[in-house]
């Protein structure tokens, strides 16, 4: 199959004006709206680095464009455009043809068009740019926590990271409970509504790709501020096996990486707004500590400090799948 039929087959959709000109020229051109800033970023995922070769191609197509939609939700941007770079080691059709559904899945589940890309052959690599708007002034940046904020964070964590310790035999855990913390994993949600309406509202923000410490470790050095989090108020994956140490379970929730969730900062005054947000949007919003001067992160848990040792996931350290 020629190069050009494969885009028109595979990575064609009508764009539904959300561009100028979209796929087929050597470039597209866009529209910014009055009074917006672009929002640009990447995020590529590699065979055997961000997901198993057997992972169904529907659900590769989905979290590549999910964990770049959600950079858009942590930035508080309106995520409108996205390009597709894609090297294939051969064409599969079967193949292409789920995985351009989950990403066009993804896709339109927030409003992203493609707008264009690239096809080649080699290793499978998939690499996606994805553009949103936001108001000038109001993007949700990592620099501006302050002291005496509280520290929210949105959903369960650490579903996706049992998941994967399981996958890799380091746990055990069984097929229902498996299947309960999948779609953590292969279908994250990204929390685009929660990016918009926090802003104005929250001091800073970020998506937990790399884990809970790792992740607000980058607000609180932008920032050049500490927090101290309460391990009891971290909203952590549910109906898990008794057995489960709580070790590994406050690994995958302090360090485990793919959550996609949004941590953010905000003034104590905004509790109120921040409550009336998640009843609104629906979503689980937990205050699990607070931004204090000394600089360094801290998790209490009872009487205890846990040792914050456990940076998070670390892509020249650990092997992968
Ligand atoms: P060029 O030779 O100018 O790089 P290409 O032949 O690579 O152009 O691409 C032709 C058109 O198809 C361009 O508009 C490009 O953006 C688009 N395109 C190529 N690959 C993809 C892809 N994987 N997904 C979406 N659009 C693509
Ligand atoms: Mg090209």
């Amino acid at each position: 199959m020629a190069e050009f039929d494969l885009i028109a087959r595979y990575f064609t959709r009508p764009t539904n004006e959300a561009a100028d000109l979209g796929i087929g020229d050597d470039a597209a051109l866009l529209r910014v709206s009055d009074g917006c800033q672009l929002a640009i970023s990447a995020d590529m995922s590699v065979a055997g680095t961000h997901f198993f070769p057997e992972t169904p191609a529907f659900d590769i197509g989905w979290k590549t464009m999910a964990v770049n939609v959600s950079d858009m939700a942590a930035m508080g941007a309106l995520p409108k455009w996205a390009t597709l770079s894609l090297a294939l080691p051969e064409v599969d059709e079967a193949w292409l043809a789920q995985f351009s559904r989950g990403l066009f899945a993804c896709a339109e589940r927030y409003g992203v068009a493609l707008i264009g890309g690239d096809t080649t052959r080699g290793p499978l690599n998939i690499a996606i740019n994805i553009l949103g708007e936001v108001p000038v002034g109001q993007a949700l940046r990592r620099d501006g926590a302050r002291v005496g904020d509280d520290v929210w964070v949105s959903g369960p964590l650490g579903s996706a990271a049992l998941w994967l310790q399981a996958r890799l035999g380091k746990i055990s855990l069984s097929d229902a409970e498996m299947q309960g913390l999948a779609p953590a994993m292969h279908h994250p949600q990204p929390s685009v509504a929660l990016g918009l309406a926090l802003r104005g509202v929250a001091n800073s923000a970020l998506d937990l790709s790399d884990g809970l410490l790792a992740d607000l470790g980058h607000i609180l050095k932008a920032s050049q501020v500490g927090a101290v989090l309460d391990w009891a108020r971290i909203p952590r994956a549910e109906n898990l096996p008794d057995t489960l140490p709580l070790e590994v379970l406050q690994r995958a929730v302090l360090a485990g990486g793919d959550d996609y969730a949004l941590c953010f900062t905000a003034p104590v005054t905004q509790r109120g707004v921040i409550q009336a947000m998640a009843a609104d949007l629906p979503l689980p919003l937990s205050l699990i500590g607070s931004i204090v001067a000394e600089q360094g992160l801290y998790v209490r848990d009872g009487e205890t400090m846990l040792a914050c040792t456990a940076t998070g996931y670390n892509h020249f350290g650990e092997s992968q799948p």
